[in-house]
């Protein structure tokens, strides 16, 4: 007769999580479906230890276990610790206070800092990536094991910029594009590298931190500047050198013998004449189409944006040609012939260091990666009775909002909508939910009369000390990492 009682047996073993919707039963010895949350001996614990950021950690030694044995038990002061969201737990579903809210003295003023581990369905990332090379079109969908997870969006200088994330992908496609977008998310929030595909173009693969890796191929360098800056950088550097300079760029390439430079260094004419559209003298857009090649074009040969040479404007046999990319990556050096058709023929040894100067000028390229979410929501009842109080007090700068103890910006305007560099963030700061959402530690820092005045959960303040010894509702690991610079 055991039988027919077996599955109820084995379901009254496991126990509810409800730090999400998902409410996994998790058997003991066993984690929950994102893997964050565990059964131990009965109780729900966090499987990550609680992050407390420590200065006091000496350089290469940036993660240790926070021993309570090792601890003298003094009182440690101003912002020598600061415990962050990391492995502390969430308020959700919101109708409790925060995991932990901390108490801190610091230049002899009280401070609350609130502590929890946000589950945010709003939220994406904007990622940078520092190349002049053609990723795809402005609104070309981008990719993530084949899901759509964002967009390309507008070119900034010297980078081409993605949108990827927010809550239409998260929650408003399928289901596998809710999941991929949440996994990519999550990758590129851990600084993992994340292979990307954008609809009609690259193929990317973007870390945080790292090059940009284009169809294969490394980034090494940002360009020094638009076609028309290089010009303006280097022109007195080419002066008697050579005849003519063009610095071939996408957007707005350079002619230097027309460019405003040009013109004040007094250099003469040369009767060039561009592929394009002329924008002021010496500036020309569209000489090509967007592409991987030279300065972010689709063009091999550069002489493939000359049309003839005009020798009434002082094109002759004889004159000199250097063309050159932003990144100083590509150049090429032409003699015109006696019919004005431009020869290639070795870079003379004095323009050598003018095109090693652009090279050196240009920074190394990376990927950055900014997470940008909503912390408006619910989970502000975690921090005061009155949300609405919290939101004021982010917005009149009596708040200060941190992730894993980074400083967030805080956009104007309505609501809290924040973005943070992750590759300033300790290490894998970012988790997930099925639902699917990402979690992020999230810190809001007030002055303990500001927090009491905006409702706040005074009653459940704690020492820094106290959460050290004791721990809180979901263990009492804790480690210590030291702030990245
Ligand atoms: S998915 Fe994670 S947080 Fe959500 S209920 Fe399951 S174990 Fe808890």
């Amino acid at each position: 007769m055991t039988a027919p009682d077996a599955p109820k047996r084995q379901r009254e073993e496991k126990i509810r999580c409800d730090a999400c919707p998902v409410m996994c039963y998790i058997a003991e010895g066993k984690a929950g479906a994102c893997d964050r949350y565990a059964n131990e001996g009965g109780k729900i614990v966090r499987c990550d230890p609680l992050t407390v950021l420590d200065r006091r950690i000496a350089a290469g030694d940036e993660v240790k276990p926070f021993l309570i044995s090792d601890w003298d038990g003094q009182i440690v002061g101003g912002d020598d610790l600061f415990v962050s969201g990391i492995g502390s737990g969430t308020t959700y579903p919101d109708y409790k206070p925060a995991p932990f809210i901390v108490s801190r003295q610091i230049d002899g003023v009280d401070f609350v800092t609130v502590v929890t581990e946000a589950i945010f369905s709003y939220c994406g990332a904007k990622v940078k990536i520092d190349t002049d090379r053609h990723l795809g079109e402005e609104t070309a969908r981008v990719r993530s094991e084949g899901e759509v997870i964002g967009h390309v969006t507008t070119g900034e200088y010297g980078s081409q910029m993605l949108s990827l994330g927010g809550v239409d992908h998260l929650t408003g496609g399928s289901k596998a594009e809710g999941r991929a977008t949440c996994d990519a998310l999550m990758r590129l929030c851990n600084a993992e590298a994340v292979e990307l595909t954008i609809d009609g173009g690259a193929e990317v693969r973007v870390q945080a931190g790292a090059a940009p890796v284009v169809d294969g191929h490394a980034e090494e360098r940002m360009r020094v500047g638009c076609g028309s800056a290089t010009i303006g950088m280097f022109a007195s550097q080419w002066q008697g050198l050579v005849d003519e300079v063009v610095v071939v760029d996408d957007h707005i390439t350079g002619v230097v013998s027309e460019h405003q430079a040009g013109k004040v260094l007094g250099w003469p004419d040369t009767g060039i004449r561009i592929q394009g559209r002329r924008s002021t003298p010496g500036r020309y857009f569209q000489v090509a189409h967007p592409g991987r090649g030279w300065g972010g074009t689709d063009i091999e040969d550069p002489l493939s944006i000359l049309k003839d040479w005009n020798p009434k404007k002082g094109a002759r046999p004889g004159l000199t040609l250097l063309m050159v990319s932003t990144t100083g990556e590509q150049w090429g050096y032409y003699v015109l012939d006696e019919d004005l058709v431009p020869r290639a023929a070795d870079l003379p040894d004095t323009l050598r260091p003018s095109v090693d100067l652009i090279a050196e000028n240009c920074e190394p390229a990376l990927c950055t990666v900014m997470f940008q979410a909503g912390a408006g929501g619910s989970l502000r009842s975690g921090v005061t009775r009155n949300p609405v109080r919290l939101t004021r007090s982010v917005q009149a700068l009596k708040t200060r909002v941190t992730c894993g103890g980074v400083p967030a910006y805080v956009w104007p305007g309505g609501g809290i909508t924040l973005m943070v560099d992750v590759s300033r963030m300790p290490e894998r700061s970012f988790g997930y939910v099925p639902t699917p959402a990402l979690v992020a530690p999230l810190e809001f820092t007030l002055s303990r009369a500001d927090y009491q005045a905006l409702g706040g959960h005074d009653a459940k303040i704690r020492s820094v000390e106290d959460i050290l010894a004791h721990g809180g509702e979901y263990g009492a690991a804790v480690r210590a990492v030291k702030p990245k610079p």
